[in-house]
């Protein structure tokens, strides 16, 4: 999602007719677009600013923006922290960063700053996208869940879900500027539509089924979805709907019923395997990827362990893992118990050496099989060979002829716990 905020961010002020300096020295506007998911973006975040703060002590006229998450959960005391700041703005008011810098940055208004209550959806700004085969379609802003460690509820506020007819309208508009692969973003994407007035009223299925029926799009992916939202006609789609890849993504968690329960996430460990063996029946051949989090406060030895069984029994095909890290102002900051970090950095050491043990047999599974790839330019290891993702959404690097944007066939030779190598089958046959 901060990615895609970007995206919106460079469209925009190139419309203003602001380019991408070369290098930040040269730059008379300085954006930053924060996280602050976790307490590591927010360190790299104050040395960034420090860099700005040396460049405008040199050139008075540089202007610094500040947004994304970390604006929004310092807003009150942004500005006296950073005195330096020019203008800041929340991940819900992009649309007004445009009037805050002014054209070509002139004139800031200092101590301009959106309010959450302000929020809007980007959609209808120039969007400067990576690659012209591959979009990000927003279609909802902020969650309603209450799991108890994470700031995201407090930084992007309510849920309020885009309306079907305007997330269609772009899609269809991406298709036909090229577009074959969509991402359907939201913080909880498949509770998506629960808001919409009742004349509106339809799921995240419906959603899946509209986007499947756009001409040109040919693959759909989604995130990040809860567990807890996939009813059976979401379901049905995800396995209907023929552009839909076969690639979920499931966050875990914790594997323990007593750590879920002081997350809050509203699922057990059995409801959450039931749900997983559910979708890989609906769903031939289906990749399950996931978000662990290790060292939760009050995380035993036994609970970590029953983590690491839940790993082993899903056999996940890739897997985010996060060491906990407290969040001022969340529920999970202010428990007692915290894990010492020595321990967390040993559980996080295990996890991942069974999570790559796992992804890389998944992945040798793969070897002799013919995958269709969605080339997206060349390999970043090997410039000789080129890249792309499979529907599965593992990264290929394969010998071939294709361009960006092209979906070819490529048979599969060989396997990492993260990557698979091939060549393109048209070459193998001729
Ligand atoms: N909405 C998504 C969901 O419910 O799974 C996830 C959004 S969050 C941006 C991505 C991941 O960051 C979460 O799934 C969680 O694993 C991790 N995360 C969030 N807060 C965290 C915290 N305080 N410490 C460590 N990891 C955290
Ligand atoms: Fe955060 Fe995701 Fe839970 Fe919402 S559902 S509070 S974004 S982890």
């Amino acid at each position: 999602m901060n990615a895609h905020d970007s995206e919106r961010i460079k469209g925009m002020l190139e419309e203003l007719g602001l380019g991408e300096a070369a290098d930040q020295a040269d730059a008379d506007v300085l954006v930053f677009n924060t996280c602050t998911i976790r307490e590591k973006p927010d360190q790299r975040f104050a040395a960034h600013l420090a860099q700005a703060r040396a460049l405008k002590d040199r050139k008075d006229e540089t202007v610094i923006a500040v947004g994304g998450c970390y604006a929004e959960a310092q807003r009150e005391r942004l500005f006296e922290l950073y005195p330096f700041v020019d203008v800041a703005f929340g991940p819900g008011t992009i649309p007004h960063l445009g009037d805050w810098l002014g054209a070509g940055g002139h004139n800031v208004a200092r101590g301009a700053f959106g309010i959450a209550e302000e929020r809007t959806f980007a959609g209808t700004l120039p969007m400067h996208r990576e690659r012209r085969f591959q979009a990000w379609i927003q279609v909802s802003m902020g969650c309603n869940s209450k799991c108890a460690y994470c700031i995201v509820p407090r930084v992007r506020g309510r849920e309020v879900s885009r309306r079907p007819g305007d997330i269609v309208a772009e899609v269809t508009r991406l298709a036909g500027e090229g577009v074959r692969e969509i991402t359907l973003l939201g913080q909880n994407v498949n509770s998506w539509g629960r808001d919409l007035a009742p004349d509106l009223r339809t799921d995240f299925g419906e959603l899946l089924r509209a986007t499947d029926a756009v001409t040109g799009i040919e693959r759909i992916r989604f995130t990040s979805p809860h567990p807890k939202d996939f009813r059976d006609p979401v379901i049905a789609a995800l396995a209907e709907c023929e552009a839909v890849c076969e690639h979920i993504h499931l966050p875990l968690q914790s594997g323990s019923n007593r750590i879920l329960k002081a997350m809050r996430r509203t699922y057990d460990r059995d409801r959450y395997l039931r749900l997983a063996e559910k979708l890989r029946h609906a769903i031939p051949d289906l990749a399950l990827g996931t978000d662990i989090i290790v060292g939760f406060p009050g995380e035993t030895e036994a609970d970590f362990a029953e983590t690491l069984a839940v790993v082993e029994e899903v056999r996940y095909d890739s897997a985010f893992t996060f060491v906990f890290s407290p969040r001022a102002g969340t529920e999970a900051a202010a428990l007692a118990d915290h894990v010492p970090e020595d321990v967390k950095r040993g559980r996080i050491e295990r996890l991942i050496e069974l999570v790559q043990r796992i992804a890389a047999e998944r992945n040798s599974e793969r070897v002799g099989r013919v995958e269709e790839v969605l080339v997206e330019g060349a390999s970043r290891t090997d410039s000789s060979l080129l890249r792309g993702r499979t529907r599965r959404n593992t990264t290929v690097n394969f010998a071939g002829a294709a361009g960006p944007g092209d979906l070819v066939d490529v048979r599969i030779e060989s396997a990492t716990s993260t990557t698979l190598k091939g060549t393109e089958a048209a070459l193998v046959a001729a």
